[in-house]
């Protein structure tokens, strides 16, 4: 198989046949929680706050009548704020079947559904996505990519089939929103000659200290990562971000944001009169003050927003 830019022919170093099962299994024995015992859980908190930042990015990068492309879609946790957005149509692609089932699921159940998903497994970091996908669903208009694009770091070959998917999907002038880990904050943290950190709430673990705070390659650089009630140890990939810019633009995706998610939240805070929505989502008291506790808030802390342009 062949792509403009000739990554798909390039020979599979390991064929992908890495670390992915680990994560497929992992996500796939995830329980479908109810909407009551979410609410019940530890990390509340946590899941209310990248809710409200995977909605206002959703928001500010999608016009009505798109056609989205959900990366690493999970259950369809995010279905409800493409309904608010009121898109056309939403293509979700996951690694893990049974998550793609309770995807499904999902919305059959939905009250409102007005428009249509196609729920696909597959891998879109290591193979086509037209393969994956019925072709006649291209290009989209928006690629979202949650909580999941780290995982494309995992060798030169993924990135690069992932990065030529995703500008081979999108329209002229679409969008690729995202949420990853924030690398300065891991880089900071491994200068301090830090192997491993976190709270009770999150924990990051590297095999091995790596004072100079560098990596010699964009890729493979591996470290553990547990979120309580969410990800038990499963291996991630640090995103050097600086790296990923210049490799992006390969692929004619332009940087056009990138924030930590406090940064975002406060910025948006400020600017898009969202302060009420933070309130009855129970992030922000009525003073202003985080309503959520110091450790949630600090795994939260972790990560950043991205969106590019295809150019
Ligand atoms: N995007 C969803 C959200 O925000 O709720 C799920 C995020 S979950 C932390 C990460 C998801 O990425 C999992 O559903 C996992 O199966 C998926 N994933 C990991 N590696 C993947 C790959 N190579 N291809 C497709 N999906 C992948």
């Amino acid at each position: 198989d062949s792509s403009a830019d000739g990554s798909f022919s390039r020979k599979q170093e390991n064929g992908g046949e890495t670390d992915k099962y680990a994560v497929r299994q992992h996500y796939n024995s995830r329980p479908n929680n109810s909407t009551q015992e979410r609410k019940k859980s530890t990390i509340f908190g946590v899941r209310s706050f990248n809710n409200f930042v995977k909605s206002l990015l959703i928001d500010m990068y999608s016009r009505p009548h798109d056609v989205a492309l959900d990366l690493g879609c999970g259950k369809g946790g995010d279905l409800l704020k493409w309904l608010k957005a009121g898109i056309d149509g939403l293509i979700g692609v996951d690694i893990a079947d049974i998550s793609i089932e309770h995807a499904k699921d999902r919305f059959a159940h939905m009250r409102s559904k007005c428009f249509w998903v196609d729920f696909c497994v597959g891998d879109p970091f290591l193979d086509r996505l037209e393969d994956i996908v019925h072709p006649d669903a291209f290009p989209v208009d928006v690629v979202s990519c949650q909580f999941a694009f780290h995982y494309a770091f995992e060798t030169e070959e993924r990135l690069r089939n992932a990065l030529a998917n995703i500008s081979r999907v999108l329209k002229r002038g679409g969008k690729f929103i995202g949420t990853i880990p924030d690398s300065e904050q891991l880089v900071r943290n491994l200068k301090l000659g830090k192997k491993q950190w976190g709270n009770s709430i999150y924990r990051i673990s590297f095999e091995e200290a790596n004072p100079t705070g560098t990596f010699e390659t964009l890729w493979g650089n591996r470290y553990m990562f547990h979120l309580t009630e969410a990800v038990e140890d499963v291996p991630e990939y640090v995103v050097p971000f600086e790296g990923f810019v210049k490799l992006a633009q390969e692929y004619n995706l332009k940087l056009e944001r990138h924030q930590t998610f406090m940064k975002f939240f406060h910025q948006a805070v400020r600017d898009r009169d969202v302060k009420k929505v933070a309130e009855d989502s129970k992030i922000l008291n009525r003073d202003g003050t985080f309503a959520i506790g110091e450790e949630q808030l600090e795994a939260c802390a972790v990560y950043a927003v991205f969106a590019f342009e295809k150019v």
